[in-house]
């Protein structure tokens, strides 16, 4: 057995599988590439989370495009967000005047990408759409627009595909809902 199947063992559940996930960023490309056709936008990966998620999702999208990196600071070790939003590293591109796709792993109360968001149209974006993986809408504290979600799941800690737990299990292929043992250890 490799190391990243040892993790699985910390999982209750696998909730969505990696052909699932394949299945649906496939469809999400070509929808965003029917979209913004004729444009180029500036396509914003949160990190770290939504990066496994980022990469495969640019090469299913058709047009041409560039690409920057944001980091906000979230959950740390816990697995309860504090609703506070810090902006950890910016983009290195100017933004105004471009349309601007954030490519996000989840959503759960919507403070960070709605804090996102407002910044990116306060820069002076022509537009700013979302593309998350997963949104758990029964979370949501604020009024967001999500155009672009790929499953929605229920109000569980989901670890994989890029979201981890105090950096663990990103590396995993597929998104689980987390043992609550692991977390109620801390
Ligand atoms: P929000 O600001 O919408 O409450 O939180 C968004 C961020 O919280 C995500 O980018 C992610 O880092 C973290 N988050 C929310 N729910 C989960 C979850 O179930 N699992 C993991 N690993 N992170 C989560």
């Amino acid at each position: 057995m490799s190391k990243a199947m040892g993790q699985y063992e910390d999982l209750e559940r696998i909730l969505v599988t990696k052909e699932e996930i394949a299945e649906k960023v496939q469809e999400l490309g070509e929808r965003i590439t029917r979209d913004y056709t004729g444009k180029q936008p500036i396509v914003v990966c949160i990190l770290k989370g939504a990066v496994v998620f980022f990469t495969d999702l640019i090469r299913e999208i058709d047009l041409p495009m560039q690409i920057d990196f944001m980091a906000i600071s979230s959950y740390g070790s816990s697995t309860k967000s504090t609703g506070v939003v810090k902006l950890v590293k910016d983009l290195d591109r100017d933004v105004s005047g471009r349309d601007v796709l954030v490519v996000e792993d989840i959503v759960d109360s919507g403070m960070t990408l709605s804090y996102i968001k407002s910044e990116l149209q306060h820069r002076g974006a022509s537009s700013v759409r979302i593309a998350t993986l997963l949104d758990k809408p029964a979370r949501r504290r604020v009024d967001l627009k999500v155009e672009y979600s790929c499953f929605e799941i229920p109000d569980a800690f989901v670890v994989g595909y890029g979201l981890d737990y105090d950096e663990k299990y990103r590396n995993l292929p597929d998104v689980g809902i987390l043992a609550p043992r692991i977390y109620t250890k801390e």
